[in-house]
């Protein structure tokens, strides 16, 4: 049971382990009378494994070295941007009086935690170039869900709700269904030959029953809407508004203003740009931004500033209210306000970086892999398996033999409008030198294709696992051993 590779060991359950009556501590004795539990507890006492202190403490240490993480290996998760967090921030949001900070602390003794709310709501409306924001909501998700819940309350103040939202088909799964949980029906707009929205493509859609547009900037396909200032233009036109989803921000940190063009509602993915360490299922932070017009819809409480006080103002009878116990997760905007304070004016660069990145390595792969949309691209690259095909090679198995070479593999079949994508992300935190080794694994797998397919097909050759039924993984999870 316990295999071991060198010193890598076969990890059993911890109901494999241990031994009946083995116990990590040792209770008193005890001084009252023994009293036999109701049989109805008994019956659904929980299989606890009977075992040691070390063998608990050695079974999720070795556990967590099999963690690939962005401290361990590139990890260029396209749309995700998994870039490095800079170890300071999780310095500074460890410091007691931000991470012991009770939420139900008065204001008086909490003015320096309102001030960094207050602060960073103000610095991300400059980097976006909307006027106010809310930072409550705890995900991208969830700022989609607010963002679609002002544009109702919006309409619905305008005299006039209305039910269907534009929708590129290039858009991040949650788009369409966070414009559904508002009851909204999605309307797919189709991408242009070049991988953009088209102005007519729009126009022809946009009517006055359609509430708005849900644009990514730039989109999933690492392109940017160069004609998105036209398209907002038609939209508002018709009396709809523009939501921009700022997940990917960290292509254009200081280099567009978005207000300038034309959106009115934005979210930005803290856990993405403004690095804090993400994936697992968060915890995560995903900020509203939205034009002066719409500020009095934003979530309630909003920090305000009184002279030099800050306090906490739910007085805002247009507000669509409460999104998240408290003011969000506080963590995280502490690790964020780091982040922007630490880069100051550097911020720009951030994004200077990122791109050129994602360029090296489209120029050093687009000679052996296909690149549906060959043009510069921002932040991310997204290549398909068309070449490897013929030798009956998939995205799939060129993902998992990348495990071999020690690399996270990129997002694979998302966005849906490249069949059998590899979507690249590598971000701005990668030295030259990784991306080169990123590259030649990726230009040895393409060979590999040609020479040794049927190798290629059972990657990965030498993870701990290899290929897992990730259906029934997510379809019939086993979460009890
Ligand atoms: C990640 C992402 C989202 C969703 O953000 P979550 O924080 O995962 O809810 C939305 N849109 C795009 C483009 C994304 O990359």
């Amino acid at each position: 049971m316990m295999d071991a590779h060198a010193l890598l060991f076969e990890e059993p359950l911890l109901w494999e382990m241990g031994a009946p009556g083995r116990s990590a501590f040792s209770m008193p004795e005890r001084d009252v009378p023994e009293h036999p539990l109701e049989p109805a507890l008994v019956g659904d006492y929980p299989d606890f494994p009977d075992l040691s202190e070390p063998e608990i403490v050695r079974h999720y240490t070795r556990l967590s070295q099999w963690n690939m993480s962005v401290d361990t290996t590139m990890y260029p998760l396209g749309s995700c941007t998994m870039k490095y967090n800079p170890k300071t921030n999780e310095r500074q949001a460890a410091l007691p009086g931000i991470a012991r900070a009770h939420p139900l602390l008065p204001t008086e003794l909490s003015q320096g935690l309102l001030r960094l709310m207050f602060e960073l709501e103000r610095l991300l409306a400059e980097i976006t170039g909307l006027d106010a924001g809310s930072l409550q909501p705890a995900a991208g998700a969830q700022g989609e869900l607010a963002g679609m819940l002002i544009f109702y309350a919006h309409h619905a103040d305008q005299g006039r709700p209305r039910t269907k939202i534009l929708i590129p088909d290039t858009a991040h799964g949650t788009n369409p269904a966070s414009a559904a949980l508002c009851g909204f029906t999605a309307v797919a707009v189709p991408s242009g030959p070049e991988g953009i929205l088209e102005p007519d493509a729009v126009a022809a859609r946009m009517d006055d029953d359609t509430a708005g547009i849900m644009v990514t900037n730039p989109n999933t396909l690492g392109l940017f809407e160069t004609h998105i200032r036209q398209v907002a233009d038609l939209v508002h036109a018709k009396g709809g508004l523009v939501y921009a989803d700022g997940a990917n921000m960290n292509a254009v940190l200081g280099q567009v203003h978005m207000g300038a063009m034309g959106v009115d509602v934005l979210h930005l993915n803290l856990h993405k740009t403004f690095s804090t360490p993400h994936g697992g299922g968060g915890p995560g932070a995903g900020p509203v931004c939205v034009t002066q017009a719409l500020a009095r819809y934003l979530p309630v409480p909003r920090v305000l500033k009184v002279d030099d006080h800050f306090t906490l103002g739910s007085d805002f009878p247009q507000s669509i209210g409460k999104l998240h116990a408290f003011y969000g997760n506080f963590g995280i905007l502490a690790r964020a306000y780091s982040y922007i304070l630490s880069l100051g004016a550097d911020l720009p660069r951030v994004s200077q970086l990122a791109v050129l990145n994602a360029n090296y390595l489209r120029a050093g792969l687009r000679n052996h892999y296909h690149l549906p949309y060959d043009r510069p691209c921002m932040h991310e690259c997204v290549f398909s398996d068309k070449h490897q095909l013929p030798h009956k090679v998939t995205t799939l198995d060129i993902a998992k033999r990348l495990i071999d070479y020690g690399f996270h593999p990129p997002t694979i079949y998302f966005p849906l409008v490249v069949p059998g994508a590899l979507m690249i992300e590598p971000t701005e935190t990668e030295t030259k030198e990784t991306l080169d080794r990123f590259i030649a694994a990726l230009v040895s797998i393409a060979r590999e294709a040609e020479t040794d397919p049927e190798r290629l097909r059972q990657a990965p050759l030498r993870a701990q696992r290899r290929r897992l039924d990730e259906v029934q993984a997510a379809r019939k999870p086993c979460l009890t051993g």
